[in-house]
């Protein structure tokens, strides 16, 4: 569709607001062409061409301003004072104005919630590594969270053989950090990181997913 139908209520194709250009003044520099964030104009080999003229924003010049031969020309504003008093938009745009208020408010409430959300640490994956064969270290990560909202997920140790294990081959293991209530981690992770250094395990990475 060509235009936006209504402007506060009145219909754009009532109001002649649209740019008329002098072809004779056009150099053809494009300016005009390219200001334009509504598609308006058209460039036809050397010259400009308003091929949309009712998509013109009411009220805006700007490529009349920015040509550099003043080839583009508006009616005078008094035409758009006058629109305003005889259709008396001003409640419309009243109404309009809260509306677009009331959007960019939520945005902007969505955007707080959001950094909230981005600041709150709810998944941290842990990569370990040494010897766990007489440790019992699940059996302590399993206290340590017995008295915590939080859990420890995707667990996955890898050892080179069950016996290599016993024998205290260093081995690898992998797991994450969770909350079992949606809450910050952050308070827990002190004593993940504490219950690794206790038993000698190498902490190869932590990561915040
Ligand atoms: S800015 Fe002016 S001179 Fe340049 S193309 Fe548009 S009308 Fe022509
Ligand atoms: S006045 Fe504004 S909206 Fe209208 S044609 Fe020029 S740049 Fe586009």
């Amino acid at each position: 569709m060509e235009t936006k139908e209504l402007w506060h209520g009145i219909p754009r194709k009532e109001i002649p607001w649209f740019p008329t250009i002098d072809a004779d003044a056009c150099i053809g520099c494009t300016l005009c062409f390219l200001t334009c964030g509504r598609n308006v104009y058209e460039m036809q080999g050397n010259k400009s061409v308003a091929v949309k003229p009712y998509s013109c924003m009411v009220g805006c010049s700007t490529c009349s301003m920015v040509c550099p031969t003043q080839a583009i020309s508006f009616p005078d504003r008094e035409l758009i004072n006058k629109l305003e008093r005889e259709h008396k938009i001003f409640g419309i745009v009243r109404k309009e104005s809260a509306e677009k208020k009331a959007k960019l408010d939520a945005a902007k409430a969505r955007a707080v919630a959001e950094d909230e959300v981005a600041k709150i640490t709810s998944r941290t994956r842990f990569e370990i590594a040494g010897e766990f064969g007489e440790k019992r270290f699940l059996v302590q990560m399993e206290e340590l969270v017995k008295d915590y909202p939080f859990d420890f997920i995707n667990v996955n140790l890898s050892v080179p053989t069950v016996k290599g294990a016993f024998e205290n081959t260093p081995s690898f293991m992998t797991f994450e950090v969770t909350s079992t209530e949606q809450a910050d981690i952050q308070e827990f992770l002190p004593l993940v990181r504490d219950l690794i250094r206790r038993n000698g395990l190498i902490l190869s990475s932590e990561n915040k997913l």
